[in-house]
Parts: structure tokens; C-alpha cells; sequence
């Protein structure tokens, strides 16, 4: 990624003025809870530091023009009064999305030019989309001297966007991972009631690594997929008369799968025991965690890889690959993050297994990239 001075030259190389600041955010691991945020449930990301940047200045004439250092469609000028769901095509619809959001909740804001860049692989299940999304809500926001949203807001707000003009029915994890998270901590999130709990991790103190591994694949199915497990939690909610999956009863493990037996299908019952159990794995990292047992969150993290595997049934030939790999050269513990169909692996490793272990992942999946990662800070004004 260039440097401040550099980065503010190309935005008025695009532009012809100058910025009045920039902003960051960035993508996410998700550590454990996976497919659980739209099911009311718990969820434990922390932020990379891969971060999309947006350089900004104000426009008065109600344009929006957007420019991405990462795609090669040139600018991309949009007027503010046209907005509407369902009518933006390609990349800009996010940050189109987010403008219109603010617009409809009351906020008076207008136009803009927008310069981007990432270091964010996109596609990659590392939520370069919620980047992207948060990037853009921080600083319109904060450069209109907007009061009273607070990062969480600003999440539930860039998710409403998604859903709404996006047309992606996603939980409020990624955008607030990337709006929320701090560096040297994972989140964890109670989505009922969004109660947020910073969670000191310190991998490197314990002679540990975490290893992201993006397969750099993604299936086509991956977004009709994505909704049609969730409109299976909600008939199995429905089913089962609670509000959401979170509430299946749970006076322990084995009473909530025994409920799961008035499910009418297999199908329902696999996506319900994996919401169940991946929960209460949730829980389980993070008193781990707070135990400072961090070797032992390693076949937490495997057995939700084999939920989402077989029961929920989101993983796929690439990212099994990768996890069996790793845990065969002795990693302690690996499972797919983010939704699915592709996209990024996390292996925990011992610190001295760094070499072997990546170089077993890389010799069974070739077009892989990895890199080892640390939780970092999230979104901010850069300058
Ligand atoms: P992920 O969030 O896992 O990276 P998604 O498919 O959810 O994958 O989001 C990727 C999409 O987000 C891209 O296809 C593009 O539309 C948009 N996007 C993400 N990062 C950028 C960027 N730096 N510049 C332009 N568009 C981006
Ligand atoms: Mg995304």
C-alpha cells in the first residue's frame, strides 16, 4: 500500500482537488460462530490488518463519484437524488448503498468523490465487502460532523444497506468486526442485544501462530446458498416456536438436541445442530481465552469445521483440503471462516511448525496464499 503523500497525489490525479482526509477499515478473521449472527447468536472475529482506505472530499452539486484503485472500471459517477435499491450495478452499489442509508435515516448528506485502495484480498471470505462498506459510512459520517451513531450504528446501518440495497440477506458480524473491533483483541458478540466484549488475544505470547489460508476460490452458488441456509434456520426456528435458533432450550447440549428431534426434515435438523453446538463453541473459545488456554481453542476450532462441513454443509473441496492438510502436518486446530463456498481457511499452529506446516498447505493447494495474522485496530481516520 502507498504512502499518505502519495495516496493523496493519486486521489488528486482522479480527482483534480484535494482530499479533506482519509479513512480505514478493515477486514476480518472470524475466530469461531460462524452462520450464527443471523440466528440471534454469538460470534468471535477480531480485525486484520488488511485495510481499504478511502481518501474523500465533499461535493456540492449532488454527485457521487467513486473511484477503486482495485477494480479497472475508471470512475464511476452516480447522482445522490437517483439512488434507489436494485438499480447499481458492479462494486460501487456498497458504498452507493451506504450513502443512500444514511440519506434515508435523515442524515443530509450529499455528494462526494471517493478514492479507494485495499490490501484486503477481495472475494476472499476476509470481508472486503464490510471494508469497504465501513470505510465509507466512518467517513462520510464523521466529515459531516454526524452525532450520536455509534460504531455499532454505523454496522447495523452498512448491514441494513447490504440487505436492503444490496439485496444480500447478511448478518451484522463483518461490518462489525470492521467497524468495532481494537487491536490485540477478538470481539465477542452477543448479536441479541449486540453486546460487545473486547477479548484480550495474544497469540505470539504463547508461542502460537494463526495461519489465514485463502484458497482463492469462490463458488458461483455461494450467495444463493448463503440465503437459502438462512431461510432454513427460520423455518426451523418457526418449527420449533422460538424466535430464532439461539433459543433453542439449552439446560445443557443434550437437551437442546433432543429438541431437535420435532424438526420435520434431517435437512432442518443439520442446519439447527450446527447453530446450537457452533454457539456453544463460541462460548467455550472464549473462556479459553479468558483462561489464557490458547492451545486448547485448537479442536474447538476443528470440530466447528466439521459442523459446517457436514452439517451445515457450507464448506467445500478446496478449504477441506486445506484443513485436513494442516491438521495432518500437526497443526492444532484449523476450520473454514466467513460463509463459505470458498474463500479463507485460519490454521492455529505452533510458533516453530510456521515453515512446515505452510509449506504442506502450499504444496496441496498450489493457488493458495497465506499469511500469518495478529488481531489489529479497526476503522479510524487516518489523517
Ligand atoms: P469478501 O467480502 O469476502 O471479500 P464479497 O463477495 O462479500 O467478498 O465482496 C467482494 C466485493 O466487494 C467485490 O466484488 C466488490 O464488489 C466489492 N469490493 C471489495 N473491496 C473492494 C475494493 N477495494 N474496491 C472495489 N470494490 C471492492
Ligand atoms: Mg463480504
Amino acid at each position: 500500500m502507498t504512502d499518505d503523500s502519495t495516496f493523496e497525489a493519486a486521489f488528486k490525479d482522479v480527482f483534480g482537488g484535494a482530499p479533506e482526509g482519509a479513512w480505514a477499515a478493515p477486514g476480518r478473521v472470524n475466530l469461531i460462530g460462524e452462520h450464527t449472527d443471523y440466528n440471534d447468536g454469538y460470534v468471535m472475529p477480531f480485525a486484520l490488518p488488511h485495510i481499504t482506505r478511502a481518501a474523500i472530499a465533499r461535493r456540492d452539486d449532488g454527485l457521487l463519484r467513486l473511484r477503486s484503485a482495485d477494480m479497472d472500471d475508471g470512475t464511476v459517477e452516480l447522482a445522490v437524488a437517483d439512488l434507489a435499491p436494485g438499480t447499481t450495478p458492479g462494486w460501487v452499489r456498497y458504498p452507493a448503498a451506504v450513502l443512500w442509508s444514511l440519506r434515508q435515516a435523515g442524515h443530509d448528506i450529499g455528494g462526494a468523490d471517493i478514492l479507494y485502495d485495499s490490501t484486503v484480498p477481495v472475494g476472499g471470505g476476509l470481508s472486503s465487502s464490510a471494508a469497504l462498506q465501513v470505510v465509507t459510512a466512518l467517513a462520510l459520517t464523521e466529515l459531516h460532523g454526524v452525532e450520536g451513531l455509534s460504531r455499532q450504528d454505523l454496522a447495523l446501518l452498512c448491514q441494513s444497506s447490504e440487505n436492503t440495497y444490496v439485496g444480500a440477506p447478511v448478518g451484522v458480524m463483518d461490518q462489525t468486526a470492521s467497524a468495532c473491533c481494537t487491536d490485540g483483541h477478538a470481539l465477542h458478540l452477543d448479536v441479541r442485544g449486540l453486546v460487545g466484549r473486547q477479548v484480550p488475544l495474544d497469540l505470539s505470547a504463547e508461542g502460537l501462530r494463526l495461519l489465514v489460508v485463502d484458497t482463492r476460490v469462490k463458488h458461483s452458488h455461494a450467495d444463493g446458498a448463503y440465503g437459502e441456509r438462512r431461510a432454513g434456520c427460520e423455518a426451523a426456528a418457526a418449527a420449533l416456536g422460538v424466535a430464532a435458533l439461539r433459543d433453542v432450550p439449552h439446560d445443557g447440549l443434550a437437551a437442546a438436541l433432543a429438541a431437535l428431534a420435532a424438526l420435520p426434515d434431517d435437512r432442518l435438523r443439520r442446519l439447527t445442530r450446527h447453530v446450537v453446538t457452533e454457539n456453544r463453541r463460541v462460548e467455550e473459545v472464549l473462556d479459553l481465552c479468558e483462561a489464557g488456554r490458547l492451545r486448547d481453542i485448537g479442536p474447538v476450532l476443528t470440530a466447528g469445521h466439521a459442523s459446517l462441513r457436514d452439517d451445515f454443509q457450507v464448506s467445500c473441496p478446496e478449504l477441506d483440503l486445506v484443513v485436513d492438510t494442516a491438521l495432518a502436518a500437526g497443526a492444532l486446530g484449523a476450520r473454514m471462516t466467513g460463509g463459505g463456498f470458498g474463500g479463507s481457511a485460519i490454521v492455529l499452529i505452533e510458533a516453530d511448525d510456521e515453515q512446515r506446516i505452510g509449506a504442506a498447505v502450499s504444496a496441496a493447494l498450489p493457488q493458495s496464499r497465506q499469511f500469518v495474522t495478529t488481531p489489529s485496530a479497526g476503522a479510524r481516520r487516518l489523517w
